[in-house]
């Protein structure tokens, strides 16, 4: 029975429906997240206030949320050339994926991630990786958790369970699952108060806008990650007919 967990959380949409699925579930949660000199320091700032929000609004879910660790990594911006870590445009790589993709990110979070469960003795590994995501990260993809969850657990010598609430879900469900946790808090009309959260403080944008205002959040409206978030918000809240 895994009672304790740790959360890959970096403030955006994703980690944070991760976290309240991991508050919802176990007893005791800490988070953990990387400084790798990302373009805009927006999503650090994002967490902060989002940890802050949950403890203030979710009374249960802070009995349970521990520490948060937040690690640097400047080491992953010195090695890799991408928009995520420099100023350049987006576009699709001869690859077929987008230069915002992190050569090994994936894998050096959970690595690292790993490394401080094990200090910690948090038992689970949550992270918002999704197949079903746009981008088609190769480190996103369920047989990579597979086999990292393989290979930290012989590595480590401890059990570790790899969780992915997100893999097989679009972002439409991810905000119905928002929602669903939040009513499962505890707080009255703790769904509403979930997904008003996550639309008021959590950040996707990849260009770090903060100062335009849409139903489903902050963002410049145009870039890949705004479009999905976009897109995904307004299925989630179409009346069913
Ligand atoms: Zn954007």
């Amino acid at each position: 029975m895994h009672t304790s967990a740790l959360v890959l959380f970096s403030g955006g949409q994703d980690s944070t429906t991760c976290l309240a699925h991991a508050l919802e579930r176990y007893q005791r949660v800490e988070t953990i997240a990387f400084d790798y000199r990302q373009r805009h320091s927006v999503e650090l700032d994002a967490r902060r206030v989002v940890l802050q929000e949950i403890r203030k609004q979710f009374p249960a879910w802070t009995l349970k949320l521990g520490e948060d660790h937040l690690l640097d990594l400047a080491v992953l911006g010195a090695v890799s050339e991408t928009s995520l870590t420099r100023d350049t445009a987006f576009k699709m790589e001869a690859s077929g994926l987008p230069n915002t993709f992190v050569p090994g990110r994936n894998l050096l979070f959970l690595t690292l991630a790993a490394a401080v469960a094990y200090r910690r003795d948090l038992q689970v590994i949550v992270t918002g990786v999704c197949e079903a995501d746009f981008s088609g990260y190769p480190d996103c993809r369920d047989d990579t958790m597979k086999a990292m969850q393989l290979a930290l657990s012989l590595g480590m010598d401890k059990r570790y369970l790899i969780e992915t609430p997100l893999m097989w879900i679009d972002k439409a469900a991810t905000w119905a699952m928002a929602f669903d946790l939040g009513q499962r808090s505890g707080v009255a009309q703790g769904g509403q108060k979930l997904v008003d959260l996550i639309v008021e403080h959590t950040h996707t944008c990849y260009l770090g806008d903060r100062t335009h205002r849409h139903v489903w959040g902050y963002g410049c409206g145009a870039c890949p990650a705004c479009e999905l978030r976009k897109r995904g918000f307004d299925r989630f809240a179409a009346p069913a007919d």
